[in-house]
């Protein structure tokens, strides 16, 4: 599915339906949900990031982790979810880095919901068929984004 999106609130928006979808969804394995956001710097990854969390009702602010690697949120609604992941793999340069982080941990927890930022930094670290997102910067106010 392909979807462009005309300004930063309606990525937010978007963000939004897919964490609706996840949220009530029965686990469909024994590990975290991890959604993996693509494209390149300034495509719309952390404001999708910002929607989505809105959804979840996380009250915090999520902010670029330009620093910040990892930020985890408690969730307080009813779901096989309790702790909602923002991750931003930039800063990372390989698998050793994620399992210092103790990336596998959390993805192996079902509890978890995980958004990561720049997943190609570690591909390895990561388990296969996981959710991906796609953005591509069209204009400056125009974003395609792909859902596989
Ligand atoms: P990334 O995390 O991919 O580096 P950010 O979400 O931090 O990107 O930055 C995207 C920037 O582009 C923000 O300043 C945002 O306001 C702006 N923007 C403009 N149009 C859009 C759009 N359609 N979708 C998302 N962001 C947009
Ligand atoms: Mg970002």
């Amino acid at each position: 599915m392909e979807v462009l999106t005309k300004n930063a609130k309606e990525t937010q928006k978007l963000a939004e339906l897919l964490a609706k979808e996840l949220f009530d969804c029965p686990p469909s394995s024994k590990r975290a949900a991890i959604v993996a956001l693509r494209g390149e710097l300034g495509a719309g990854k952390t404001t999708f990031s910002q929607g989505f969390a809105k959804s979840l009702g996380v009250k915090e602010s999520v902010k670029s982790p330009t620093f910040v690697i990892l930020k985890s949120y408690k969730l307080k609604a009813k779901s096989r979810f309790k702790h909602f992941y923002h991750i931003d793999c930039y800063r990372l340069k390989n698998t050793k880095d994620a399992i210092a982080l103790g990336l596998p941990e959390i993805f192996k927890n079902q509890e978890n919901l995980v958004l990561i930022e720049w997943p190609e930094k570690i591909k390895k670290a990561l388990p296969e068929k996981i959710i991906t997102v796609k953005f591509s910067h069209i204009n400056e106010t125009t974003r395609k984004i792909s859902f596989n």
